[in-house]
């Protein structure tokens, strides 16, 4: 059976309504309220094209400037011990 949230997924036990991500989100609104969590939401998600090109530019300026991505350092360190 399909997923009645995201109508997309397959539902995460047979007597389930949910898939495992939708269930995932229903639990975050059911612990910060479905309000708070519908008000993140529009005020992350919800962006004109404007809003949107100076988040990715800030973003891209800010963490590695290309789509290469290193390790952190103290990552791979706690990885050789
Ligand atoms: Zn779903």
């Amino acid at each position: 059976m399909t997923c009645r949230f995201c109508e997309a997924k397959q539902v995460e036990h047979w007597f389930g309504s949910w898939c495992s991500q939708c269930r995932q989100i229903k639990n975050l609104c059911n612990v910060y309220g479905y309000e708070r969590v519908l008000e993140i939401l529009k005020k992350c998600c919800i962006r004109d094209e404007d809003q949107l090109e100076k988040k990715i530019e800030k973003h891209k300026k800010q963490d590695h400037g290309d789509e290469s991505y290193e390790k952190p350092k103290t990552r791979s360190k706690a990885e050789k011990i």
